[in-house]
């Protein structure tokens, strides 16, 4: 089968009428980074096509405490951003300029691993998921989205069309292991974030990519750093609990057995960075 028509709504009410009218048979295409490859090897094989650029949910802007992502907004636009340095870095470990000029940061949530690094840095951030769908607006806590190997809770009739990230002074970390130095699949992503009170850990995050069905955050590393100073002891323990948490998998990249010693490598440097030399003394 062979694409027969192709859409391109010029509004969001629009492109729900599609939804709602070809159902799952029609593809939704972002970017078209993910999807267009797997078209073109005859992979995915849809009828019906439409693309999301002419929507007009592609700006960055921060409103209130919070940054707006409009799904569409490209890696290139978010990786520009001043507000959040760990998204802007999560964006510039994403792929090359080319795709990050026409990848998009709403077609990254549903990136599978090992891809999804920006993912992983919006849910360190408690980002929430704006869904719309003919009942209205939804809002999905990222946390909740994924609810399995590219599978969302999103319903078939619904767009993501805004992600809000609440904009936070925090310390942030965000680092990408992967066989070459840029441009490369991710072996493990870690986006970590940790508030003080003076030098306790008042609250953190410490989320995953690439070792699991989708981005994931660490509980056991999180309640291993809440209520103490960032020492050794507590990233040993943090990094002890990562190793648990992640559920990595094997593929061209690396196999299950590295990716989860990497996870201890990548969580350990990252905490590092979150914490100031003279507090990791004991
Ligand atoms: C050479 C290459 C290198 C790459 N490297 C990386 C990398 O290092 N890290 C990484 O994370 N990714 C990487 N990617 C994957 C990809 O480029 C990015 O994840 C990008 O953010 C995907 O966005 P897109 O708009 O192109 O997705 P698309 O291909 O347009 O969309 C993918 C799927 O997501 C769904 N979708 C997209 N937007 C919406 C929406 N608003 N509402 C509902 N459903 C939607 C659709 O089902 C769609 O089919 C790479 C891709 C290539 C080709």
């Amino acid at each position: 089968m062979t694409v027969s028509s192709y859409f391109q709504p010029a509004s969001v009410p629009e492109a729900l009428a599609l939804l709602t009218e070809h159902g799952p048979e029609l593809l939704v295409i972002a970017g078209g980074t993910v999807a267009m490859p797997l078209i073109n090897e005859g992979i995915s094989l849809p009828a019906r096509v439409m693309g999301l650029r002419r929507l007009g949910i592609d700006r960055v802007e921060l409103v209130g405490d919070r940054l707006m992502i409009g799904a569409t907004a490209t890696l290139t636009a978010l990786a520009a951003q001043p507000h959040l340095p760990l998204l802007a870095e999560a964006a510039r470990h994403t792929a090359s300029w080319q795709v990050r000029n026409v990848g998009t940061v709403g077609g990254n949530l549903f990136t599978p691993p090992p891809g999804g690094g920006v993912a992983t840095a919006l849910l360190a951030l408690d980002t929430q998921v704006e869904a719309i769908g003919p009942s209205g607006v939804r809002v999905l806590p990222l946390g909740g989205f994924w609810t399995g190997f590219m599978t969302t809770a999103l319903a078939p009739d619904e767009l993501a069309v805004r992600l809000a990230v609440p904009v936070t002074a925090d310390r942030q970390a965000f680092l990408k292991f992967g066989r070459k130095a840029a441009n490369t699949p991710a072996v493990v992503t870690v986006a970590a974030r940790v508030a003080m009170e003076g030098d306790v850990v008042a609250d953190a995050r410490v989320a995953l990519g690439a070792v699991g069905p989708h981005p994931l955050r660490s509980a056991g590393a999180e309640a291993a750093l809440l209520g103490r100073p960032l020492t050794h002891a507590a990233i040993a323990e943090a990094v002890a609990a990562a190793m648990e948490d992640a559920e990595p998998f094997s593929d061209p990249v690396a196999s299950a057995w590295y990716r989860r010693r990497m996870v201890g490598v990548m969580v350990e440097r990252a905490l590092a960075q979150l914490a100031q030399p003279e507090e990791r003394g004991a």
